[in-house]
C-alpha cells in the first residue's frame, strides 16, 4: 500500500509498504478522510511525543474514517462496505483501569500513531472491530474524522457537568475549542466567552453559539475577573505554555478549570495562592471514552457542526505539505483533512 512514513523530523516520505495484516478481531479499513491534529505535530517536529521514541518511521494520524474492505475473522464488528469512523485510544479491556471504566488511560492502550503503533495517513489501516462507529449516508468522511476531536471535547464537557446557570470560557478555539462551545451550547449555559490571540478565529465560534471574543486572557479577566458574570468553567485548550495559570486566573471562585491542553514544555505553572483563595476545581481531561457514537450522532442530528469548522484539504501524497499548514494554518483554517484514496 501506499503510505506516508515520518523518517526523521520534518521528513515526511510517501513510500510503499506490505498492507497491515489483521488479526482476528481487527477488521481492515480502506481509508477516505485523515485529519490532522496538534498532537500528530510532536512526532512530525521533533520526533517524539512527550519524551518517547518510536523505534521505527511512524505513520501519523489517528483522527480518521473510511470503508470496511476486509471484515474482522472472528464475525465482530462492521461488515465489509461499511462506511465508519474509528476511535483511536484501543484499550486491552483487562487492566485494572479498564475493568474501572476508565478506559482512555488504559495501562495497555494502543493508540495508532503513537510509538510505536503506524497511524491512519495510509491507504489501509487494521482497527479492532470495537473501534468502529458507522457513518450514517448523510456524515461525510471528513465529518467522520473530526468526530475524533469532538469525542475529545465530549470527554472535557462530560467532566464539566455544565448547566443552564454557567458561564463558560474557552482559551483556545481550534477544533476542540470550538466543538466544546457547540457542545456547552446545546447544553443551553447562560453565556460563552471564547479567548484566542488569532482574531481570525473568531467568527466561527461567535456563529456557532459563543457570545463575546477576546485576544488575550487579561482582557477577560479585566472585564469579569472573580465576579458572578465572570466563567464559572474554564476549559483550557490552547496548548500555550502559559495558559493553565490564566485559566486558574479567569475563573471564578468555586469555579471549575478542565485542562485539555498539553503544554509544549511538560511543566505548567499556576499561582497556587490564588487557585487555593478560590477552592478551584482543577480536572485534567484526557482523550476521550465511549465517545465516538455520541460525536457521530450529534453531527447527524445537525447539534454540532464540524462542516462549518474551516478546512483545507490535500491529498495523501501531499502528507507533508498537509502537515506544515496543519502548523502554520492559513487565517481562519480550524483543521487540514488529508484525502486518501478516490
Ligand atoms: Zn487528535
Ligand atoms: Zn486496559
Amino acid at each position: 500500500m501506499k503510505c506516508a512514513r515520518c523518517y526523521a523530523p520534518r521528513d515526511i516520505r510517501i513510500v510503499e509498504s506490505p498492507d497491515p495484516e489483521p488479526l482476528d478481531h481487527e477488521f481492515l479499513l480502506a481509508v477516505a478522510a485523515v485529519s490532522i491534529c496538534p498532537s500528530d505535530h510532536h512526532i512530525y517536529r521533533e520526533g517524539h511525543s512527550s519524551g518517547v521514541y518510536p523505534d521505527h518511521e511512524m505513520i501519523l494520524g489517528h483522527e480518521f474514517s473510511g470503508t470496511v474492505v476486509r471484515a474482522a475473522k472472528n464475525g465482530s464488528g462492521p461488515r465489509e462496505g461499511t462506511r465508519v469512523a474509528v476511535e483511536p485510544a484501543w484499550h486491552c479491556g483487562h487492566c485494572d483501569l479498564c475493568k474501572r471504566g476508565l478506559v482512555n488511560i488504559c495501562r495497555n492502550v494502543i493508540f495508532p500513531s503513537y510509538p510505536n503503533r503506524d497511524g491512519a495517513l495510509a491507504e489501509y489501516i487494521a482497527c479492532p472491530s470495537f473501534s468502529a462507529t458507522v457513518l450514517p449516508d448523510d456524515v461525510s468522511f471528513a465529518a467522520g474524522a473530526l468526530a475524533e476531536p469532538l469525542g475529545v471535547a465530549i470527554h472535557a464537557v462530560r467532566h464539566a457537568r455544565p448547566g443552564f446557570g454557567d458561564v463558560v470560557a474557552v482559551l483556545g478555539v481550534g477544533v476542540i475549542g470550538t466543538a466544546i462551545v457547540e457542545l456547552c451550547r446545546n447544553a443551553g449555559v447562560r453565556r460563552i466567552l471564547v479567548v484566542d490571540p488569532d482574531e481570525s478565529r473568531h467568527a466561527i465560534p461567535l456563529a456557532l453559539g459563543a457570545h463575546k471574543a477576546y485576544t488575550r486572557v487579561e482582557e477577560l479577566v479585566e472585564e469579569f475577573g472573580g465576579t458572578e458574570l465572570g466563567p464559572s468553567l474554564v476549559f483550557d485548550v490552547t496548548n500555550a505554555q502559559e495558559s493553565f495559570g490564566e485559566a486558574v486566573e479567569a475563573c471564578e471562585p468555586g469555579g471549575k478549570v478542565i485542562v485539555i491542553t498539553i503544554p509544549p514544555h511538560d511543566h505548567a505553572e499556576l499561582k497556587a495562592s490564588t487557585a487555593r483563595r478560590k477552592e478551584l476545581d482543577i480536572q485534567f481531561s484526557r482523550r476521550s471514552r465511549h465517545t465516538l457514537e455520541e460525536a457521530v450522532r450529534l453531527i447527524a442530528e445537525g447539534r454540532v457542526h464540524p462542516e462549518s469548522w474551516p478546512q483545507k484539504e490535500f491529498t495523501l501524497d501531499e502528507a507533508a505539505a498537509a502537515l506544515e499548514c496543519s502548523i502554520a494554518p492559513p487565517p481562519g483554517v480550524l483543521r487540514t483533512i488529508v484525502r486518501v484514496g478516490a
